[in-house]
């Protein structure tokens, strides 16, 4: 058999991210220690489950364990595990290349967070790049490893600028060793040949990984009585002890999930958090569940006080992890809660589920529906039961997740909708509950007035609004692009009915008939002149300052939603808006009095197209020909300062 030691090229994004976690982590070198520990880990899980259904798999190599050997005199350590191990074609996929996505993704947050010290070390183990942490403390790392099954091992080796070689080799027993021969360092610098510094590092990090983490340690053992020499005195003569080795275990293992809550300090529970989350802060919230009755089962659950960076990312591996009695099944167990919880992380142990189950029928076991619904209930007990201030922080992160249940979970929907938050025109930028808001509503308001777009303070000035604002009329501002959606599956919440402030006629009182007849023919040349542009122009119910405003009917798009469907690629025919003029305005009534006078005159189409543009431009949208709009612009403001000049008798002498 050859045996061929062949050199390969890391990928361009590979050297990339090497070179950003050594740059961007070399303040926090001991991580690279839970990375590789977290990776024998995985790896013993996966026999230990394959081993459920094939029950031969660990031969005689039964006591699953991960070992740390150090060694201060050639400067290595080495991490080694007895689990599933890899072939060569897995060390060179898993090893040499990055998840492609995953690599993109940590670049760009890198890049966004670059100025932000504290985000470095979290960005490791989210981004699925742990591996390559060694090269922060190692010169060169060598990784040898034999697959559960396989005869021959394989050897990869890399000195982490570039380049790995791969060749096969023999190992005696299946599983992993990687070995770092790491850089030397300086006084100051932890010595990670050193049994304490080694165990301060596992407590820190790896405490709760479920198998023992050993390593051999040498004591000195008191000699027996007889083997100690002793003067005529009977004082001991030389040594009274001896070095004896022995192995240690150096985690706890605890399973707090299964433990007693009262047993549980809020340390343990913070530290399990991190060692199953990847996250570096402490969690916004914990509850710690113990199901009795026709089935038990536990439950650790965990609300981040941050939405994870990579939250987006398909191949996120946290969520909620599956035990049964004990037992790893599976990471990030979508089943057990519905999307809108998914930023949830945490513990399900649950006794009766069957081990052979597989993720495609895990949907419809009956004891994991069951637990699911529990799950929900309980985490709606959970957020409902926040004082305000931690609410505000949970929903500023959360909220637009939260939202998806709207229009997903028929069930939830009203218990979900208590949980919504919105700025509104009188909340003064914080947020409010939709009760809030109907319980302040004014005597005769039979409706919850919202408008939807991208900021907050652009709502908040929109023309529509004029009105509403002048009864005094609180209205929801909507800026997440769900929003729209949410609305139009509530339609009401408390009995009160979401009315679009932008859309359709506000039944607030309506104009004066004698205005409409007044204003009828100016109107009709205005619906002439801009032709395509609009659909109708009348006299507006929403405005008051503003001289015109767009508006559709009831049941059309909202300019935000046509906005939203477009960027997802949608197509949408652009709906056709009304122009409202607000007929009580002075400059109204003199274009009007500019019309009836001569329609011919050529300020008119100006006019006209004017009344159309400051709609837009109060919406936020674009005007199509900005040069024309700032000539008209200009020619007015000519002839409004001098003839206020005039008035007041300064004219400029020539
Ligand atoms: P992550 O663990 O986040 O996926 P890593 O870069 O640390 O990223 O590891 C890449 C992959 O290499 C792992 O997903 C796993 O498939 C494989 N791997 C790493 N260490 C081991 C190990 N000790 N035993 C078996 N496979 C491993």
């Amino acid at each position: 058999m050859e045996h061929k030691k062949e050199t390969h090229q890391f990928k361009a994004e590979v050297v990339k991210v090497l070179n950003l976690i050594i740059n961007s982590l070399y303040s926090h070198p001991e991580i690279f220690l839970r990375e590789l520990i977290s990776n024998a880990s995985d790896a013993i899980d996966k026999i230990r489950f394959k081993s459920q259904t094939e029950p031969g798999i660990l031969a005689k190599d039964t006591e699953l364990r991960i070992r740390i050997i150090p060694d201060p005199k050639a400067r290595t350590i080495t991490v080694e595990d007895n689990g599933i191990g890899m072939t060569r074609d897995e060390v060179v996929e898993n090893i040499g290349t990055i998840a492609q996505s995953g690599t993109k993704a940590f670049l760009d947050a890198v890049e966004t967070m670059k100025k932000k010290e504290s985000i470095a070390p979290e960005l490791i183990g989210q981004f699925g790049v742990g591996f390559y942490s060694s090269f922060i403390v190692a010169e060169k790392v060598t990784l040898v490893t034999r697959a559960a099954g396989a005869k021959t091992a394989t050897r990869w080796e890399s000195t982490g600028d570039g380049s790995y070689t791969v060749e096969e080799t023999t190992r005696k027993a299946r599983g992993t060793a990687v070995t770092l021969k790491l850089k030397e360092r300086s006084e100051d610098e932890p010595d990670y040949t050193d049994e304490w510094t080694i165990r301060g590092v596992v407590k820190r990090h790896s405490d709760f990984v479920s198998y023992p983490i050993v390593m051999d340690v040498e004591r000195d053992e008191p000699l027996a009585d007889v083997e100690i020499l002793k003067d005529s005195d009977g004082k001991p003569i030389g040594e009274t002890t001896r070095k004896v080795k022995r192995e240690e275990t150096l985690n706890s293992m605890k399973a707090i999930w299964a433990r007693n809550k009262s047993e549980v300090t809020e340390e343990e529970y913070t530290e399990f958090y991190k060692h199953i989350s990847h996250d570096w802060n402490p969690p916004l919230e914990h509850i710690h569940i113990r199901f009795e009755g026709t089935t038990e089962y536990n439950a650790l659950l965990y609300i981040p006080s941050r939405l994870p960076l990579d939250f987006s990312m398909r191949e996120r591996k946290h969520g909620i992890h599956l035990y049964c009695k004990r037992v790893f099944i599976m990471d990030d167990c979508k089943e057990l809660v519905p999307e809108y919880f998914s930023f949830v992380q945490g513990v399900v142990d649950a006794p009766d589920l069957n081990l052979n189950i597989s993720r495609e029928i895990l949907q419809q076991d009956s004891l994991v529906r069951n637990i699911r619904r529990n799950l929900i209930k309980r985490l709606f007990d959970l957020l409902e039961g926040m004082d305000k201030e931690k609410y505000d922080r949970f929903y500023a992160e959360f909220g637009p997740i939260l939202k998806i249940g709207i229009p997903t979970d028929h069930d939830n929907r009203e218990r979900l909708s208590k949980l919504l938050r919105y700025q509104t025109t009188s909340s003064g930028g914080g947020y409010v509950s939709l009760a809030d808001y109907t319980a302040r509503m004014q005597p005769d308001q039979d409706a919850i007035y919202y408008i939807t777009g991208e900021n907050a303070a652009t709502l908040q000035g929109s023309p529509h609004l004029e009105r509403l604002k002048e009864k005094g009329i609180e209205v929801v501002l909507m800026t997440d692009p769900v929003d729209e959606f949410v609305v139009q599956v509530l339609r009401t919440f408390d009995s009160k009915k979401f009315t679009s402030a932008e859309k359709g006629d506000l039944s607030l009182g309506s104009v004066d008939e004698k205005k409409r007849h007044e204003f009828g023919g100016f109107f009709d040349y205005l619906k002439e002149e801009l032709g395509d542009l609009v659909k109708d122009v009348k006299a507006s119910t929403h405005l008051k300052d503003s001289l015109a405003c767009l508006s559709g009917e009831t049941y059309d798009l909202s300019p935000y939603l046509e906005k939203i469907l477009k960027a997802t690629g949608q197509k949408t025919e652009p709906a056709k808006r009304i122009l409202e003029i607000n007929v009580d305005h002075a400059a109204v009534g003199n274009i009007k009095f500019l019309f009836e006078k001569n329609r011919e005159d050529p300020l008119l189409k100006d006019y006209a197209r004017l009344l159309f543009d400051l709609a837009l431009i109060a919406e936020g949208s674009k005007v199509e020909d900005p040069a024309r709009f700032s000539r008209t612009i200009g020619t007015i403001m000519a002839e409004a300062i001098t003839a206020e000049e005039l008035i007041a008798g300064e004219a400029i002498e020539v």
